[in-house]
């Protein structure tokens, strides 16, 4: 998509910190990174969010986890790490491309959802 801010990252219009590429996946550092490792991979082709993808998506989909326990360990998070796919309005998604954060570091991780 034209105006899609991680459309134009893999299309290599805007920089990103690359940690991994290939003709359809791309995976980079989070510009706000809320953990010691916080990467995110997103398929190079727009798919909108998870709630958009359909069984034509499913191989991008699996390569593009199958890819996060190697970004895990080349960068620093050997032990272990915490995916998360927000999605549309209730998930808080903010870019509507659909992207896996992988989210870790030499530490173990706060919980999985503040209570309430
Ligand atoms: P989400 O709320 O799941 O849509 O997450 C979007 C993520 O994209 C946030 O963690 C942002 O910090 C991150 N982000 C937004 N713009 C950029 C950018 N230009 N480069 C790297 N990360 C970005
Ligand atoms: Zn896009």
């Amino acid at each position: 998509m034209q105006d899609c801010i991680f459309c134009k990252i893999g299309r290599g219009e805007i920089p990103a910190r690359k940690a991994y590429e290939d003709d359809e996946l791309l995976a980079f550092h989070d510009i706000a990174p809320q953990a010691p490792l916080h990467l995110l991979v997103i398929p190079k082709r727009h798919i909108a969010s998870l709630a958009d993808a359909g069984d034509a998506d499913a191989p991008v989909l699996g390569r593009m986890l199958a890819l996060t326990g190697r970004l895990a360990r080349e960068n620093g998070s050997p032990e272990g790490y915490r995916t998360i796919v927000n999605t549309g309005r209730i998930g808080r998604q903010d870019v509507m491309h659909l992207h896996v954060h992988v989210i870790g570091g030499p530490d173990p991780l706060g919980a999985m959802l503040p209570r309430r």
